[in-house]
């Protein structure tokens, strides 16, 4: 069965363990470059480099994407990597990624991670999977209410190209061509933060990841005490899908601080035997993104 190949740092990196076999399809390349859409918004093709989304001066607007696009990987991983690879890679669970190990993800019949080593695993328990989804650019999607193409499935909410299935890391088949990522027009003056908590200071995945978009009022006046505006939050690193965390939403909205609106996430939680550690960091990133893109 051939796999695409876009830039290549996901694919090339689980070639030698078995993971990826080959043969390959190169994405079109005509599929690069960020344009505005005739009534708003901006589409952005699926092989866009992941430094021409933090770059682009047509994404100025969505400080939350070009925030996020700006600080995942090294420099050199973002000048190659694609947004379609980047939304579409597979997970980084240290099982998945050892050929001497079978699980869910590679057609057997149980998962490893949890009854063994899972530090960087899931603390929201969706899935007999814990390895948490590993797209950044995924978790900034979801606050900007992108919707992404497919080709021959037509569009879709950036969200519905994840769920906690076990067995696969997003819904799309092996022959399905994500062609780009479309977003809405920006609202004039809107602000955003992104923050990852690392386990080393760089060329690492985050253990947990927030991006918090404010949409300045009037936007919305219905959901939003004047004066505040109506505000996005998501998170990453921390269960089988990248989430958007509507309960915090709703506390913001109500006027509730960022501390007590970024507690109310804990609920979510169920963590594993190794991953206690992440319910206070979890809180504490989503009041840090809040306090930061509110203050
Ligand atoms: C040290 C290091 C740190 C990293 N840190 C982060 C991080 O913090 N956050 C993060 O998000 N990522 C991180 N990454 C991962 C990196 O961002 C991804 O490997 C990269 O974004 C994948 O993009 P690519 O174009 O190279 O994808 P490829 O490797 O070419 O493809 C990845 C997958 O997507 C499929 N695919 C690609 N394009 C399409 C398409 N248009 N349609 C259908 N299928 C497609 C391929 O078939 C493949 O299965 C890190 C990587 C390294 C090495
Ligand atoms: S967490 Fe997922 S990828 Fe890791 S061993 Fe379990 S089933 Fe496999």
């Amino acid at each position: 069965m051939t796999e695409y190949l876009a830039g290549g740092t996901d694919v090339l990196s689980r070639r030698p363990i078995g993971r990826s076999t080959g043969p390959y399809t190169a994405v079109r390349p005509d599929l690069r470059g960020v344009s505005a859409l005739p009534g708003g918004g901006v589409r952005i093709g699926a092989m866009t480099t992941v430094a021409e989304l933090a770059a682009d001066p047509l994404l100025r607007p969505y400080p939350a994407l070009t925030a996020t696009a700006g600080a995942l990987a090294t420099p050199q991983i973002r000048t190659v990597a694609t947004l379609g690879g980047n939304l579409l890679q597979r997970n980084r669970c240290w099982y998945y990624r050892n050929p001497h190990f079978s699980c869910l993800q590679t057609g057997g019949s149980g998962c490893p991670a949890r009854a063994g080593a899972h530090l960087y695993s899931s603390v929201v328990d969706l899935s007999p999977c814990v390895a948490p989804h590993p797209s950044t650019v995924a978790v900034a999607l979801l606050v900007q209410d992108a919707v992404v193409e497919v080709a021959g499935r037509g569009r879709m909410p950036v969200a519905d190209l994840y769920d906690a299935d076990p067995t696969r890391d997003h819904v799309l088949a092996p022959s399905d061509l994500l062609l780009a990522v479309e977003l809405p027009a920006g609202t004039h003056g809107e602000r955003a933060a992104y923050h990852r908590a690392t386990a080393r200071s760089r060329a690492e995945w985050p253990l947990v990841e927030a991006v918090a978009r404010l949409v300045p009022t009037p936007a919305d006046p219905a959901t939003a005490p004047a004066g505040v505006g109506r505000v996005a939050v998501a998170v990453g690193g921390v269960a089988r899908t990248p989430l958007r965390l509507t309960e915090v939403e709703r506390a913001i909205a109500d006027g509730a601080s960022p501390a007590d609106a970024a507690a109310t996430v804990t609920r979510r939680c169920a963590p594993l035997a190794q991953t206690g550690y992440k319910v206070g960091l979890l809180r504490d990133t989503v009041r840090h993104v809040l306090e930061t893109v509110l203050g």
